[in-house]
């Protein structure tokens, strides 16, 4: 039997669907949901998120957020998550230019606004390093993506 696995933004269900195994980007590392699991609640910081149904596999960036797990459903709510097939690679490069040219003249002094800078930087720089790495084609089925974001 399957797992239900639903990946949820904050303006959008960015995925739904059944699943062998799910893996997060749990705050300690990389966690493999399987069905049946105990329940559980936990942070999830920026990384990648593999869906397994079968032979197929969906990969994710996921912009930090919360998993909530039930023996029968896994439910992720990301403050920001897009299937890695779907990235637009031009916008990423735009946001990433965006954020650097700001910073390079000079970080804004109003926390708030330099946070929000530094968090939009880390999510272009999170997509692009997902479609350099998994988008070539030539993977192995199950990566290891533990350093998706620092490297
Ligand atoms: P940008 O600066 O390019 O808008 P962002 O992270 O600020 O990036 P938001 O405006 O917060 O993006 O996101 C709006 C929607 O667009 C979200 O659903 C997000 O997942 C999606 N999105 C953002 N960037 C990309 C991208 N490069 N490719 C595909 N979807 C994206």
């Amino acid at each position: 039997m399957p797992i239900r696995c639903e990946i949820v933004s904050q303006d959008r269900m960015v995925w739904e669907g059944d699943a062998d195994i799910v893996v997060v980007p749990g705050v300690g590392g990389e966690m493999g949901i399987l069905p049946n699991h105990a329940p559980l609640l936990s942070t999830l910081k920026f990384g990648i998120l593999k869906v397994r149904r079968r032979a197929e596999e969906e990969l994710f960036t996921i912009a930090g957020g919360v998993i909530e797990v039930q023996p029968d459903l896994i439910t992720v709510l990301a403050d920001s998550a897009e299937n890695v097939a779907e990235i637009d690679v031009a916008r990423a490069e735009d946001a990433r230019k965006r954020a650097q040219e700001i910073l390079k003249e000079g970080p804004p002094r109003d926390t708030d606004a330099y946070l929000k800078l530094e968090a939009a930087l880390r999510r272009s720089n999170l997509r692009l390093e997902a479609v350099r790495r998994y988008r070539s084609g030539k993977r192995s089925r199950m990566p290891s993506m533990s350093q998706t974001e620092s490297e």
